[in-house]
């Protein structure tokens, strides 16, 4: 980590996982910060309410490069990586035809890999051979055009499109294969068919925890982010949107349409917008599932549910999350609150059988919380941050590297790093 000599000002702007993690790098290094939020609380996409997650909900435990991720790291930092837990192990499953089958293993994001079984849930199709050239060159391309090709339209609207919209609420058609898949994406530049390449890609699995989050919820990582902050003097404002580029050294940590209003030139971004429904409901025998996935064609609003209290440990009530909302469809997101819930809850008893009234209910809306990368964002982004060159601007989080909390993370480090190096040093 650089050191610096005198302090240096520099000022953060967003204060989500992305601007908090370079906020804390460059306080760490002896700089002067100034974080400004332009909402009444720091965290964006991380929030946990009574215990309950009301947006991102776990973290991957280990970087795709390997060793730890990220977010692992930062709890290792901030004192709490006795305090991660993992989901108790329980497969998810997926709706087809509406029953619910276990989600087939040994997957790419959904794409099969050589061993999995698609027995039931979806027919192989396209054409995979070798035809002695790699599957993709330089140029990008949409994860459904390539899986589409090599193994049919039944694999990609069934598993893909699932898969895919669980993290990103996007389909496999409009999203970048380099940047959603980017270990794939450099796979398929030397292998010359797609089963090849995923075989390659997937990781055997070592019997470690996939995914972790804090006991007490996400919060706490935002929590002792910003006591650290504190302590390292750091100045944190609330409510203070910025709205001109402030001068001198910058991290720019805000989604990509805020960064586009501070800087000419900001490549475009798509953003999809869902809405999440978390229930209690009175016991009712769950199937023994950590939830489960839909695909488009079964024809429901909610695309995804997890059983919290089957999922975690830590969770002893009944509690169940639906989620709502696809790319390019926002419309089931304009209903009122009592809408969403009851539509989620008749989806629901539709899988799993009737359903109680729920004793209590939250609808929570993450409104643009998802950014779209298009074919091309890598090369977009790079591009654009090679035009900041001779300007003190570093940018961070969701709207560039990735959409994942450890992701973010490194990616607030990465701007931290930029700026001390070559601005600060
Ligand atoms: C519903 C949902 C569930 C998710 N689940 C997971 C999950 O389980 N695991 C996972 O790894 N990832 C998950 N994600 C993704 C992940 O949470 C986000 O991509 C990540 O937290 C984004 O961090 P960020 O710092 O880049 O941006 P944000 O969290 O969006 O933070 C940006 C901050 O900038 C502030 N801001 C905006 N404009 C201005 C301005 N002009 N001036 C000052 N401040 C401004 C905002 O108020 C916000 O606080 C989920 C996302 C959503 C929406």
């Amino acid at each position: 980590m650089v050191s610096l000599g005198s302090m240096r000002e520099v000022t953060v702007v967003g204060g989500g996982m992305a601007g908090l993690s370079a906020a804390l790098r460059l306080a760490e290094a002896g700089a002067a910060v100034t974080l400004r939020e332009g909402s009444g609380r720091l965290g964006g996409k991380l929030r946990t309410e009574h215990g309950l997650e009301a947006g991102a909900e776990n973290f991957l435990m280990r970087d795709p490069g390997g060793g730890p991720s990220a977010a692992v790291l930062l709890c290792e930092l901030l004192g709490l990586a006795d305090d991660i837990v993992h989901p108790t192990g329980l497969p998810a499953g997926l709706l087809i035809k509406g029953g619910l089958k276990p989600l087939p293993r040994g997957t790419f994001l959904g794409i099969p890999g050589p061993e999995t079984d698609l027995e039931g849930v979806a027919a192989l199709g396209g054409s995979d051979v070798d035809t002695g050239q790699p599957v993709v060159g330089a140029d990008d391309v949409s994860v459904g055009e390539v899986v589409r090709a090599r193994m049919g339209d039944d694999v990609v609207d069934k598993l893909v499109d699932p898969l895919l919209g669980g993290v990103y609420a996007g389909r496999a058609d409009g999203l970048s294969l380099e940047a959603t898949m980017p270990g794939l994406f450099k796979l398929l530049q030397t292998e010359h068919t797609l089963a090849e390449a995923v075989r390659r890609g997937v990781r055997p699995s070592t019997g470690e925890p996939v995914f972790g989050t804090v006991v007490g919820g996400l919060s706490r990582l935002i929590e002792a982010a910003t006591t650290r902050l504190a302590d390292l003097g750091a100045q944190i404002h609330l409510l203070e949107p910025v709205r001109a580029l402030p001068d001198g050294p910058v991290v720019l940590a805000v989604p990509g349409a805020k960064a586009a209003r501070l800087l000419d030139g900001h490549p475009p971004l798509e953003y999809a917008s869902v809405a999440l429904v978390t229930m209690e409901l009175p016991p009712v025998e769950l199937p023994e599932l950590s939830g489960f996935l839909v695909p488009e064609s079964e024809d429901l609003s909610i695309k995804a549910a997890t059983f919290f209290s089957r999922k975690w440990p830590h969770v002893k009530d009944t509690m169940v999350r639906l989620s709502l909302g696809r790319a390019g469809d926002p419309v089931v997101l304009q209903a009122p609150d009592d809408v969403l819930v009851e539509l989620a809850r008749r989806d629901l008893s539709k899988v799993v059988g009737a359903l109680p009234a729920p004793l209590a209910a939250r609808v929570d809306r993450w409104g643009g919380g998802l950014p779209q990368y298009e074919p091309g964002h890598v090369r977009r982004v790079a591009q654009f941050r090679a035009s900041l060159r001779d300007r003190p601007i570093a940018l961070a989080g969701a709207a560039y590297d990735g959409v994942g909390i450890p992701a973010c993370v490194k990616s607030g480090w990465q701007a931290a790093d930029l700026l001390l190096e070559r601005w600060m040093a």
